[in-house]
């Protein structure tokens, strides 16, 4: 289904990030962990990639907006998208996409987010929160540095609201932060998560990210003896 709307905010959510609201069109009814094709109106400029890319919504379902976040490329859709004044118009086509959480509260849900990848979660642990799902979640949460973490705070808010919500962020390149960072480093890896986890059989995996590093978790989880049933993925292609 092909939805009009327009832009009503926009701001920075970690370094060289944004996040953008969007009017919700009335009808438009989704799921945590869809995404959605955005596509600009008359753009003042396009490129060879065209008007339009796909993102996840951000935001939960009971959300009165609709939310995607981005790293800010110098691509002709970026700048349109930064630049533009509030009010510009877009069309959405969707909910598209599987990557919802399972319905079985019995089995524990492991996140695997590389960057910007964590869109999809934070619409499902959003969700989890305002539903109080019984589900217990672990989200792995891999940045270069706590700068470049978007929503970081957020997370770290629902882990106090939702006792069954556990953030786990992991750095790559700590050691160039101007912050001082306590939590884990390095990348996520199988001996990471047997630190966290009580068992790597047993919980549903789902993993975002750029497609290298969801290739790499799949790898990861296979040579862990994960079951690929028990493997959702969402790949941001394009990036
Ligand atoms: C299911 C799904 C969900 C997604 N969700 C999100 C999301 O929540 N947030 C998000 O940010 N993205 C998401 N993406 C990716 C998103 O659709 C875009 O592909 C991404 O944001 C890159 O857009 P861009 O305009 O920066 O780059 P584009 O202009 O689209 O370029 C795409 C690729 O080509 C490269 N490129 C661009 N120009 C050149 C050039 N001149 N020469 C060589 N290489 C070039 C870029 O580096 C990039 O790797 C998702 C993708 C999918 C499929």
């Amino acid at each position: 289904m092909s939805y009009q709307t327009s832009l009503t905010r926009r701001y920075s959510v970690a370094e060289g990030t944004m996040a953008f609201h969007f009017e919700r069109p009335s009808g438009f009814d989704y799921r945590a962990g869809q995404n959605v094709l955005v596509d600009l109106v008359d753009p003042p400029e396009s490129d060879a990639q065209g008007s339009g890319r796909t993102f996840t919504l951000a935001s939960a379902p009971h959300e009165p907006d609709l939310v995607i976040a981005t790293r800010m490329r110098d691509s002709a859709f970026k700048r349109v998208l930064k630049s533009a004044p509030l009010g510009l118009r877009v069309t959405i086509d969707g909910p598209n996409g599987e990557m919802v959480l399972h319905e079985d509260a019995a089995r524990p849900a492991v996140f695997l987010a590389g960057g910007i990848g964590i869109t999809p979660f934070l619409s499902m642990a959003r969700h989890a929160a305002h539903k109080r799902l019984p589900h217990r979640i672990v989200l792995f949460y891999g940045n270069r540095r706590p700068e470049d973490a978007a929503f970081l705070d957020q997370l770290q808010g629902l882990e106090k609201a939702n006792p069954n919500f556990r953030l786990v962020a992991v750095m790559s390149e700590a050691r160039k932060s101007g912050r001082v960072w306590g939590g884990e480093e390095g990348f996520i890896d199988r001996a990471m998560l047997e630190r966290h986890l009580p068992g790597l059989e047993g919980p549903v995996y789902y993993v975002a990210g750029p497609p290298a590093m969801a290739m790499a978790m799949h790898q990861m989880l296979a040579g862990a003896g994960v079951a690929g049933d028990d493997m959702r993925s969402e790949e941001f292609y394009g990036y």
